[in-house]
């Protein structure tokens, strides 16, 4: 087993004070345990200052430090320089910011805009079945719970969002389908009618494509062409 591999990043830079965009190489040795987040802070803070990039939690929890490598969308504190190397066979990776939102200087974007898709469905029980009661838990099975319990993981990381074929203008998105879907099947939420409006309307379902690259890409293993697929048979009606 190798300790270390030599491995080119060409990251691509965004200077918005000069609105002016290139691709900068970085070479360096690299830990095979070393995550892209540590290469990034390792540019920092060996030959880059000026590199910019985001993260948060760093457990793949956030989703702050999704980017595109090598065109695959990917949460970049989860991505070990051995797994790459083996994945991609190659040591050369280009990373790019999500296409889904604007960057704002080098990999990071302004996410402003994709949130708002999500908000828009409105991502959390609106009308509790039966009302909530002060100091009343709502029961919910786990029976019940078992059919979407794993489209519960999202994590909003985009990363669905910027791997869906359909238009990112007219397509609400397959993470904002997810979200709609979690709260038809939630057995606590009576505002059903609004979900269902939202799923079937112009910016919902009717734009997938059924490629299932949501699916292929999610780092946190949901199978979200299934769920979408369920809403496009008509299950929830
Ligand atoms: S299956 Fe549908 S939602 Fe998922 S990536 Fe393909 S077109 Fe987008
Ligand atoms: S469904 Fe998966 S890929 Fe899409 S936003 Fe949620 S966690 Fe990320």
């Amino acid at each position: 087993m190798r300790e270390s591999y030599k491995i080119t990043l060409k990251i691509r830079r965004y200077d918005p004070d000069n609105d002016r965009s290139w691709i900068q190489d970085y070479h360096m040795e690299a830990g095979r345990i070393l995550r892209f987040v540590d290469l990034f802070r390792k540019i920092n803070e060996e030959q880059d200052p000026t590199l910019a990039w985001d993260s948060s939690c760093e457990h793949g929890q956030c989703g702050t430090c999704t980017v595109k490598v090598n065109g695959k969308p990917l949460l970049a504190c989860e991505l070990l320089v051995e797994d790459a190397v083996s994945y991609f066979e190659t040591t050369i990776f280009h990373i790019e910011p999500l296409d889904v939102a604007p960057a704002i200087r080098d990999l990071v974007a302004d996410m402003e805009n994709a949130y708002e898709k999500v908000d828009q469905v409105m991502p959390y029980v609106i009308e509790p079945e039966p009302p909530f009661e002060e100091g009343n838990e709502h029961p919910i099975t786990a029976h019940e719970l078992e059919v979407y319990v794993d489209a519960t993981r999202c994590i909003n990381c985009f990363c669905c969002a910027s791997a869906c074929i359909s238009s990112h203008n007219s397509f609400l998105g397959p993470n904002a389908m997810l979200a709609t879907i979690i709260r038809v099947m939630d057995p606590r939420e009576r505002e059903k009618d609004k979900r269902l409006k939202v799923l079937y309307s112009d910016q919902g379902i009717s734009r997938c494509h059924s490629s299932m690259a949501c699916t292929f890409v999610c780092p946190k293993e949901i199978d979200v062409a299934h769920f979408i697929a369920l809403a496009k048979e008509g299950r929830f009606k």
